[in-house]
Order: C-alpha cells, then structure tokens, then sequence
C-alpha cells in the first residue's frame, strides 16, 4: 500500500495561469478506488472527529472502495449539503485528514479528493432530484445565501418548513460565488447545489438587502416565525496609509467580485477590469493568493504577494501557497506597504514599503513584525490589492433593535446560534469573522436545529 495519497490530476502551471479553468481535475474512478483502498476503516474513526459536521468518513469511503459511487454519495449528504464545494476548497489537511492515521507514517487518505469524486460522479449520472418533503405549516426566514445560510435553509427544508433566503446581491452562493475564484470552484458546481436546494422547496430572493430594502422586524410582520442571520463578513479593511483612494486601489474583495461574479476577465463583461501591469497584493492570506492568481490570469506581467511577516507565518493553505509560486507569483515576505504612489491622473504608479525584521512574539503568539531602519524602497507597480482582513457589515445590527455584536462586529450568538434577541439566531462569518466554508456550514446546522426547537415550543 502506498505511504502516498493518489496524486490529484492538475493542468500545468504554465498553462493554468492564462485561463480561468478549474485548476484540479479530479480523480478517475481508477484513482479513487485505488485512494478509497488506504483507508483503514478505523473502529474508532478518528477523523470523523476533525469533521465540523461530522461526516461518516470510512462509511462513504468504504462505498467508494466498492464502487458504490451512489451510496457513498448518500453518505456524505447525509451530514452536509455542499459536498463538492466542501471537497474542492475545505481545508482538510486541518480537519480530517489531519487525525487519520495513515498520516502517522505516511500521507493521510485524501478524504477530500475522495468527498469530490463522489459529489462529482453524483452530479454527472445522477438525474434523481431530491424529494420536497411534507410542508409543517411554518414559515421560517435565511438572510444570506453564503453556506451558512444555504446549510441553514436545507436543513430546515428537509425539516417541513417554508424557507425563503434573503440574498443582497443579484447571485446566490455568498464567497463561494463572488470570492473563491472559478479556477478553485467553478460557479457551475455552487450552481448546482443551489439547484439542489430550490428543488427541496427553497426559495431564494436575491437583491434584498435586509436592514435596507426590509428589516427584520418586517420579515416577522409578514409571518416569519424565526429568522437566521448568515451575512457574512464582507466589509474590507484598509491599512489607511496615504494614496489608498487612488485609481487602481482595491480591496481584494472589490476585485475578486469584478472577476468572479461579473466575469471581468470576458470581452463582454460590463464592469470591466483595467488590465495592470504590475500588482501588488497586500496580505498573506487564501484572499491574497486567489487576488494574485486571478491578476497572473488577467495577464499581469509581474504579481507580488506583498506580507509583513516571514514565510512560515503565512496564514494561507500550503497547497495555495505552493500553486501561486508555481503561476509565477513573486513573494515580497518581511515587507510592508508606507505610502501609495500616483501619476498626474491619479493612478498608481508606485508603492513605497519598507522591510521588517521579526521581534518578540505578540498577543496572537506570533513574532511581532518591526521595521528595519534604513530599509525605505519603491515598487514599481500599477495596481494594489488590499487583502488584509474583513469584519462583519453593522447595517443588520444597526436597523435591528435588541441585537447584540461585539466590539468588532460580529454579532453575539450561543453555540446553537440564539442571539440576545428572540427567534433571531445567527451564525458563520458574520458571527465568528472571516473563518471557513465548513465551519459556516456548521454553524448553519446547529442554527436550523435551535429555530426548530423554538418554533415548536412556541
Ligand atoms: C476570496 C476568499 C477565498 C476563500 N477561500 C476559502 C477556502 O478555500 N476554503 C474555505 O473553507 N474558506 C474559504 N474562504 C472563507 C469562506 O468562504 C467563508 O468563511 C464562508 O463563505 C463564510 O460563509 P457565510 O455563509 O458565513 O458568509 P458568506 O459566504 O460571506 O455569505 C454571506 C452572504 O450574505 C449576503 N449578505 C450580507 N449582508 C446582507 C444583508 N444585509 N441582506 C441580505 N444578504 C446579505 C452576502 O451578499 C453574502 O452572499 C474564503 C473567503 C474568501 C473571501
Ligand atoms: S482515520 Fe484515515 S484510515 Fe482511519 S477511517 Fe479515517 S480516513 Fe480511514
């Protein structure tokens, strides 16, 4: 048995960073079979424990490993609704895998290229639509079509109820659709899923802006017995060092929705990107590198991960990291942004930064960074992307009386999601800050459960 996990069919990197084409291409039924075989079906299932909606792991597996495809399908829609967005972008390697113990002595089993084969061959044979089941006679409100929300709306669904989604933008899906680019996720994919939920009775109202276009007190006027609050973190931050308001500044995500959602990078697109020549994407996270990789496609000749820190503090995936230097992606490390620079128009032509040294360790447990003396130099660069971090939007907290947030933004919920206000419960990144699509979906779950518990009991 190999100590190695099958290795995931990709398009070269040289190739890869001209188009926007899903990077990975997914396992043959051969290589999942044979990937599907390393589990060990452990009694004791240690990596059903690193699952944050508790996948029955060496069950859907196992099915591979039969080549019940359909079965192992089953299984793992059992526990989370969003299998192959969840087995293209969840960070397994921090989860599941990292409790199997294949990856004692060797790789783990790779769980979640086996989670997409399934969801993959699922979407690709599979014509059965999921049954709508019979209506409870309650109403029940999602605001937020990110996975919190869509995991929510599922959940309840299947329980009976009337769900509608209140979406602000014109698309549903959240970050999946706006934030993690085509080349990761393609849109085709959170289509489908959210296809899947429609047909469960969901209904999805996109343009809605709660807290503007409605408020929460009104969804209660017109009938909704509880209301889920899954929006998200999407307001960005900014370094606030001069020339921030120049043209060819954006937050990284201005710029991935320009690309991702109104497709910028097409002749046709209607809101369409100035093609910069050299970028600088400010931040070290997953945002950062999908910024940088996305502007490598649009043709950018040079693209600079500018981070403060040094590599082995970069908060972004190992695997994103290693594709991004792969697409020829250049990292500044120990670097940081002092003033942006603008031409006579008021475009960017320079960023001046300065080099940093790591000091003592800080709050966070990580090495401060501080700057070197001395150390002023100039990038030449026509294009910066701020991809520092994001909080949650205050306009629901705001327009809602008796709604609790933290200092921060994010709203106050319990570990079911219950807010300090009744029948209002909450969850995802609105609620936690930036984190992950599972944990979102998680988080979605233990909500859907509470709004059943106190709409019964009401
Ligand atoms: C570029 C990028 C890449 C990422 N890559 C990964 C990855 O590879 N793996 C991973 O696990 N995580 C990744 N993440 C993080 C992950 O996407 C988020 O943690 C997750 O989407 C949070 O889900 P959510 O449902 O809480 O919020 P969101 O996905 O943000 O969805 C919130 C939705 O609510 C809507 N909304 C906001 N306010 C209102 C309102 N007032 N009324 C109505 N609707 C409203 C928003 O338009 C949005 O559609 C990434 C994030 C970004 C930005
Ligand atoms: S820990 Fe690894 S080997 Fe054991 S059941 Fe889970 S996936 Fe299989």
């Amino acid at each position: 048995m190999s100590p190695k996990k099958n290795e995931m069919p990709s398009q070269a990197p040289n190739m890869r960073n001209k188009n926007f084409d899903e990077v990975a291409l997914g396992y043959t039924e051969e290589q999942a079979i044979d990937e599907a075989e390393r589990c060990l079906n452990c009694k004791n299932r240690p990596c059903v424990s690193g699952c944050p909606v508790e996948i029955d792991i060496p069950a859907f597996i196992g099915e591979i490993a039969s080549g019940n495809y359909e079965s192992a399908y089953d299984v793992l829609t059992s526990s989370s609704s969003l299998p192959a967005v969840c087995g293209r972008v969840c960070p397994q390697e921090s989860q599941c895998e990292a409790k199997c113990v294949r990856g004692i002595k060797g790789e783990p089993v790779g769980i979640g290229r086996l989670e997409r084969f399934a969801a993959d061959y699922h979407l690709a044979n599979s014509d059965a639509s999921p049954t709508r089941p019979t209506a409870n006679g309650h109403k029940a409100a999602v605001i937020g079509s990110g996975p919190a929300g869509l995991t929510c709306a599922g959940d309840l669904a299947r329980k009976g109820y009337d769900v509608t989604v209140f979406e602000a933008l014109h698309t549903a899906g959240g970050v999946l659709v706006y934030g993690i680019p085509e080349f990761r996720l393609p849109k085709e994919i959170v289509k489908n899923e959210i296809d899947n939920l429609k047909k469960l009775g969901v209904k999805i109202e996109t343009n809605m802006v709660i807290g503007k276009t409605l408020s929460i007190d009104e969804l209660f006027d017109k009938g909704f017995e509880a209301v889920f609050i899954g929006s998200g973190a999407g307001l960005p931050r900014f370094m606030n060092i001069p020339g921030e308001n120049l043209n060819g500044v954006y937050s990284a995500n201005e710029f991935l929705t320009r690309v991702n959602l109104m497709k910028s990078y097409t002749e046709s697109s209607d809101t369409p990107l100035h093609r910069a020549k050299k970028v600088a994407v400010v931040g070290g996270g997953n945002v950062a590198m999908d910024a940088a990789r996305c502007a490598k496609r649009l043709g950018a000749d040079e693209v600079y991960i500018v981070y403060r820190r040094s590599d082995t503090e970069l908060p972004a995936r190992a695997e994103e990291v290693e594709h991004a230097k792969e697409e020829g992606v250049v990292f500044k490390l120990l670097c940081n942004p002092t003033e942006i620079i603008g031409d006579d128009k008021f475009f960017v032509k320079a960023m001046n930064c300065v080099e940093m040294q790591l000091g003592e360790p800080d709050e966070s447990g990580r090495r401060r960074p501080v700057v070197k003396d001395g150390s002023e130099f100039t990038l030449d660069v026509d294009c910066v992307i701020m991809a520092i971090g994001t909080s949650p939007n205050p306009l629901i907290k705001s327009t809602t009386e008796g709604l609790d947030a933290a200092k921060w933004g994010g709203i106050v919920a319990d570990d079911e999601g219950r807010t300090s206000r009744a029948g209002v419960f909450a969850g995802g990144d609105a609620v936690t800050g930036a984190a992950t699509v599972i944990l979102a979906m998680g988080a979605g779950k233990k909500a859907a459960a509470a709004m059943d518990e106190y709409i019964k009991e009401r």
